[in-house]
């Protein structure tokens, strides 16, 4: 019972120290709007040049496409 009392005062300094150094900011930067930085990893259209998220692109011979058709003409195109 000894122990959970030392723990419980430990505890509460750790706290004070804790909140006088300074507010902790996790709360804040969580409601931000948006981030300014994109999270996702962007690839470019090898056809048109048009990024788009990594998971929305197509895979091709040539690079990644933006959509079935410009895989057909590029793929078409180059051979
Ligand atoms: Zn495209």
């Amino acid at each position: 019972m000894k122990y959970v009392l030392l723990l419980a005062v430990l505890a509460l300094i750790i706290f004070i120290i804790g909140f006088k150094r300074g507010r902790p900011r996790e709360p804040e930067a969580r409601n931000k709007p948006a981030s300014p930085q994109a999270p996702k990893a962007m690839l470019r259209c090898a056809e048109c040049g048009m990024h788009l998220p990594a998971d929305e692109s197509l895979p091709g011979k040539g690079g990644v496409f933006c959509s079935a058709g410009h895989r057909n003409s590029f793929e078409a195109r180059e051979g």
